[in-house]
Order: C-alpha cells, then structure tokens, then sequence
C-alpha cells in the first residue's frame, strides 16, 4: 500500500492516491526502461487565439503507455523522473520528439509552435542550451517554431536563469512561464527575463467564477504581462463563461477542455480544422467590444 511506505516515498503521491501497485521502486525500475520499450508517447493540446480563434501552437504533453498499469499521466512519473535524474534522458526524448513532429506539420503545411515543458532539473543542466540546439539541427526544425515552458520554480538563483534563457533566446527559440500565479517569486525577475508568454495557472481560471478575488487577480495579471510586453495565455479554460471573461479582459491566448484535451499527433490536424470552425460560430472578441 502506498501509505505503507513511509514518509519519504509520499511525495509521489501528491496528485491523487496511486493504485497500490503503483510502487515508486517499481515505476522507478520500469521508467529506466520505458524509453528503450518506446512506452512514451506524446499528446498534443492545442493553444488558441481569443482574439482570432484560430491554433496558434500545441503543447507537447507527455504520456507513458505502462505494459501492466496502463497509461500513467506526467503528474505520477515526472516527479519520480525528476527525483532520480531521469527527467535528463526522459526530457530530450520530449524534445527531440515534438521538434520532429512540429517539422512533420510544417512540411504538411499546418505551420504551427510546439511547446514543450522543461523541468527545472533540466534547465539548471549546465548544457541544456546545447541540447536544444543540437535537437533544433537534428530534426531541421525553424527554432522560432520551438517554445520552452519554464515554471517559477526555476528562478531560485536569478542570475544564472537570466544567463541560461539569454542562451536560449540567442538560438531563437521562444520562452513560457508556466502556471504563473501559483509560485511565491517575486515579480521583479518578470522584466528581467527575456522572455515571450506568460501562462495563467488554471487554478486560478477555475477559481474565477466563485471568486471575485480571483477575477481581480486574473485581469492584473493579464493587464501587468501586457505593460510588460508579454503574450498572455490562459491555462484550463473549461466554460464559456471563463472564455467570454477572459475575452473581454483582453487575454491574448487560452488553452482547456472548452476547445479540446490533448490528443495524439495524428488527430491534430483535423480537430484544429474543427475548432477553428465552432470558434468561429461562437464569436470574437471583436463582436464583443463593438
Ligand atoms: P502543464 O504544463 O501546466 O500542462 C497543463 C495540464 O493541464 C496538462 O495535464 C493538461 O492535460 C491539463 N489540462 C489542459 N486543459 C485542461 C482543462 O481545461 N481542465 C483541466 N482540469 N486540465 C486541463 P497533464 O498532461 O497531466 O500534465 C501535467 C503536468 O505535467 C504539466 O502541467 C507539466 O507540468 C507536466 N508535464 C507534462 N508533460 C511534460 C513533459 O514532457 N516534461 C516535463 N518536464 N513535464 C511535463
Ligand atoms: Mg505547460
Ligand atoms: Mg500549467
Ligand atoms: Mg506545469
């Protein structure tokens, strides 16, 4: 039993309660083989513009397809990956993989960014700036087509972030900070990071319809990333209540349910054809404000 365990092996269990077979020893052991036994899929979400409606990226998501267990979402293996150090191979696998999927669509025509999450662990490596440039030549993928999702959590040692997404930006790629909101860092480092989007955590966009405080902070936030010159998306929009606020403050961006779960590459192309469309029925912010 997961309880049983003990202490130190509680964390694990921070999203929800695992099957009682879900032992962290035993993922552990089956995610050292999970990239070799090809178990890692990636799903895609797609991100929308509130103001034109149309997919303006997706984000990679990944999946691990468990032989016994089924499939086991990032939330119960990335802190287990993260924990031993095998978030390092886990996370270029992510990379390489959404790059030479973007470069697919690209080549199809469906022009498109990919977003792909970084863990911190990755990031503080001292050579991820050259993974992703090694990544970008290998799969010939336009690095302006390339996004990277960072979270606050990241921004411990100040300094060396701003060095590491200086680098980063140099090879063209485009930088996220994800789940902003839900951290303690100071907005200081906001201004002085070179960065592009700035991603509302979906907790706080659930909130906003029971929580008047919520909604304040929701529109702060969207009208403080805009004085700074960031891209605000929302994360988890579920209603259209949520999408017609966030339309009507002005935010750039959203992501959730209401539009589509993640889903695997090949059904991509078609569902973003077919939400383009219902968007389109639905209205634009421009219909709103005139
Ligand atoms: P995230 O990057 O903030 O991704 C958003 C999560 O919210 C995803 O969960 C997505 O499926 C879910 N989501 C999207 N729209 C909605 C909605 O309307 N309602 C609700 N309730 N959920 C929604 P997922 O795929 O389980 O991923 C969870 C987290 O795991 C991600 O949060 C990210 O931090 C991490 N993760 C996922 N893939 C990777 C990866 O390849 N590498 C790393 N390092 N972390 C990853
Ligand atoms: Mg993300
Ligand atoms: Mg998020
Ligand atoms: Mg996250």
């Amino acid at each position: 039993q997961a309880k049983k365990q003990g202490k130190n092996n509680y964390k694990f269990y921070s999203s929800k309660e695992l099957e009682p077979n879900m032992n962290p020893i035993k993922l552990e052991m089956d995610l050292h083989k999970a990239i070799h036994k090809e178990e890692l899929i990636l799903h895609y979400q797609p991100k929308v513009s509130l103001k034109t409606g149309k997919i303006v990226g997706v984000e990679a998501l990944i999946r691990w397809n468990h032989p016994e267990l089924g499939t086991i979402s990032p939330g119960d293996f990335i802190p287990i990956a993260e924990e031993t150090g095998l978030i390092i191979p886990i996370g270029e696998w992510v990379l390489y993989h959404a790059c030479k999927q973007n470069k697919e669509w690209q080549q199809k025509g469906f022009k498109t960014t990919v977003s792909v999450n970084v863990s911190a662990r990755q990031f503080t490596q001292s050579n991820f700036d050259e993974t992703v440039s090694r990544v970008l030549l290998q799969t010939e993928l336009n690095p302006q087509s390339l996004e990277l999702e960072i979270t606050d959590s990241m921004t411990a040692n100040i300094e060396r972030t701003i060095s590491t997404l200086q680098n980063l930006k140099k090879l063209g790629v485009r930088i996220s900070i994800d789940d902003f909101g839900t951290g303690f860092s100071s907005l200081n480092y906001l201004q002085r990071f070179p960065i592009d989007n700035l991603k509302i955590d979906q907790s706080l966009i659930h909130r906003m319809e029971s929580n008047m405080n919520d909604k304040t902070i929701v529109t702060t936030i969207i009208s403080m990333a805009h004085n700074l010159n960031l891209n605000v998306v929302a994360e988890g929009i579920q209603t259209k209540e949520q999408l017609i606020y966030l339309q009507q403050h002005l935010c750039d961006e959203g992501q959730g349910y209401f539009f589509t779960k993640p889903m695997p590459a090949n059904k991509i192309m078609v569902t973003v054809f077919e939400i383009e469309n219902v968007v389109k029925d639905f209205g634009l912010p421009q219909d709103i404000n005139e």
